[in-house]
């Protein structure tokens, strides 16, 4: 072949792939369109049947010199990266996600604001075991400046065999004294059932690591107004957490905080591992507030301060952490529990790092 032959066909060559280019750019953009409309009416992007009448109108008519193998691969590769495309459109519109809206979420519970420029401490019990438990703990947190209190009444545990919580009479106690001390509560809803009637006894509805996927319970929590405080699950990527946190905002349900509580990995040393990296890329990522529970991500009581200044220092916009009056005696979590004196020195020592 002379080479002037050689150039001409390489000029050519040049000018399909330019047409290609220009036809899968267009095809693109449909598709794009197309992901649009299909957001709008709630269908579901990709669609089998609808891709193998694609390949098949396409491989009768091949006549070569491609085989209909060739055809369908080359194809089902153009679908593919199509199909990314409008996911990743999809991902750009979540409504929680900071593209969508780039002022942070500030929650106001009462006086106090979440998400704002200072970041708050959440303090409490992990059960509500008695009326005189929580009201000492109360006290306690009242007198240290503490003005949101956690306390677990209905109790995802391990085993049945363990105390479950009090339920519905939990919720009154932390009713009854959260309106004599003048404090916001929060507390662990696990039944959809419950959602509505958690409104009329606590300030923020919990949803628990174990639950972060319940999606009947992730819904019903975005049916209300009452602010939800949204647990990491144990093993939940990034972008699996903030898919639970839009269930919730989805519904209308605006007022999500989320609470990264350490994930499980091979590490011993500590009860979950603190995932310290979730905290800024959940700011950058989404609008939300973003909290740290250093108690069950750490089970450790010796190593909560520095991990809470690590929390704040990236940016979180509070810290929670389990106190109990007499820890050894605690129906759960005996262990991970601050007593009250201890709790007065770590609320200390994130106090004095001047990070809250
Ligand atoms: C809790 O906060 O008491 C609790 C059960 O936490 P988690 O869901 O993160 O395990
Ligand atoms: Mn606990």
């Amino acid at each position: 072949m002379s080479q002037g032959r050689l150039e001409e066909l390489r000029t050519k060559l040049d000018e399909v792939n330019l047409q290609l280019l220009g036809l899968l750019s267009e095809r693109a953009k449909i598709a794009q369109e197309l992901g649009v409309e299909k957001e709008k009416q709630g269908v579901p992007k990709f669609d089998p049947v609808r891709e193998k009448e694609m390949l098949e109108a396409l491989v009768a008519s091949n006549e070569g010199p491609f085989d209909h193998e060739t055809v369908r691969h080359l194809f089902k590769q153009i679908f593919q990266a199509t199909l990314s495309l409008q996911q990743v459109d999809h991902k750009k519109h979540l409504l929680v996600s900071r593209k969508k809206k780039q002022e942070d979420t500030i929650i106001q519970l009462g006086d106090v604001s979440v998400g704002g420029s200072k970041p708050i401490m959440i303090a409490g019990p992990c059960s509500v075991e008695s009326y005189e438990q929580v009201r000492t703990v109360a006290a306690a947190l009242k007198e240290a400046g503490i003005t949101v209190m956690r306390g677990g009444a209905f109790k995802p545990r391990t085993s049945p065999y363990d105390f479950q919580g009090l339920g519905i009479e939990g919720l009154k106690i932390l009713k009854e004294v959260a309106s004599e001390f003048g404090l916001k509560t929060i507390s662990e809803i696990v039944d959809p059932a419950h959602i509505e009637l958690a409104c009329d006894y606590i300030d923020v509805i919990q949803i628990g690591a174990r639950n972060m996927q319940n999606f009947e319970l992730l819904k019903a929590a975005g049916d209300v107004k009452t602010p939800i405080l949204l647990k990491r699950g144990l093993a939940a990527t990034l972008d699996e957490f903030v898919h639970a946190a839009e269930y919730i905002v989805s519904r209308g349900n605006t007022q999500v905080m989320l609470i990264e509580r350490g994930i499980r990995t091979y590490e011993k040393a500590t009860r979950n591992t603190l995932d310290i990296s979730a905290v800024p890329i959940l700011k950058q990522e989404t609008h939300l507030p973003v909290l740290v529970d250093v108690t069950h991500s750490t089970g450790r009581k010796d190593i909560l301060a520095p991990c809470a200044k690590a929390a704040l220092a990236a940016g979180a916009d509070g810290v929670m952490v389990e106190v109990h009056p007499d820890p050894a005696t605690a129906l759960s979590d005996a262990a991970q529990q601050l007593n009250i004196p201890q709790f007065h020195d770590f609320y200390h020592a994130v106090k004095s790092s001047g990070l809250m």
